[in-house]
């Protein structure tokens, strides 16, 4: 399976930051990546981004989406605008919407499906708490995510991401890694691709895409510089 490689630019970035987009062309330009590429930026700059990745292999998409297709939402944006909009893929339940906005499995179930709804692809999140691992209750509180969360049409990709692992520079052991990808596999399908995410970076890449049942990676703080995200696709 070919693996994936998505940059979540979470809120941060103005038009200025498209210029990383325009230096990872040209270094995906120098050496064809052995990886597809997305760069998931805020809603402000996805049509700009979309514009500016056009004609190469850099896809575009969005971090998160509202489960209506339109109507009285306040500040939220439908899957169609987006897709509108340029993107092609959509997280939905980052720990960070967890806990900052709530969201439960059930919500992120919803989003998933206005996401296919749209005919993008949703980026389904989960992980446990620091405490959840302590107790020994990672593999449990993954699966329960995951029952609640995935859709009944497989076209959707989810990423493993403990919540101590994501922009702490922590990073589980490559056995607790392949531990929970292979639970995830059982959960889906033999072509799903399983991103892992938390602090991935140049340095550490290579033997985490490494592990079986790693497809890729979903990474934070390493996507906002294009050398250190090529470093990163580069691994594969
Ligand atoms: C993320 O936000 O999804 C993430 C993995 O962040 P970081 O790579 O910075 O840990």
């Amino acid at each position: 399976m070919r693996h994936l490689i998505a940059g979540n630019w979470k809120m941060n970035g103005l038009k200025s930051s498209l210029g990383e987009v325009t230096r990872l062309k040209e270094l995906l330009a120098a050496n064809t990546a052995n990886a597809d590429v997305l760069i998931c930026p805020p809603f402000t700059l996805i049509s700009d981004l979309a514009k500016e990745a056009n004609g190469t292999t850099i896809m575009c998409g969005a971090q998160d989406c509202h489960t209506a297709v339109s109507g009285a939402h306040t500040g939220d944006v439908s899957a169609e605008m987006l897709k509108e909009a340029g993107a092609m893929f959509i997280i939905v339940g980052h720990s960070e919407r967890r806990a900052d906005h709530g969201e439960t499995t059930a919500l992120v179930k919803q989003k998933a499906e206005a996401a296919q709804d749209a005919a993008l692809t949703p980026i389904i999140c989960v992980g446990e708490t620091r405490e959840e691992r302590e107790l020994g209750n990672a593999a449990a509180v993954v699966s329960a995510q995951l029952s609640g969360s995935l859709p009944e049409d497989t076209n959707y990709v989810v990423a493993y991401e403990p919540v101590w692992a994501i922009g702490t520079g922590l990073v589980p052991s490559l056995d607790d890694i392949r531990e929970i990808h292979a639970l995830v596999r059982e959960k889906t399908t033999p072509d799903t691709r399983l991103l892992y995410g938390g602090s991935v970076k140049p340095a550490n890449a290579a033997e985490i895409l490494a592990i079986e049942n790693v497809n890729g990676a979903l990474v934070g703080g390493a996507s906002l510089k294009a050398d250190d995200f090529y470093g990163i696709i580069q691994a594969v």
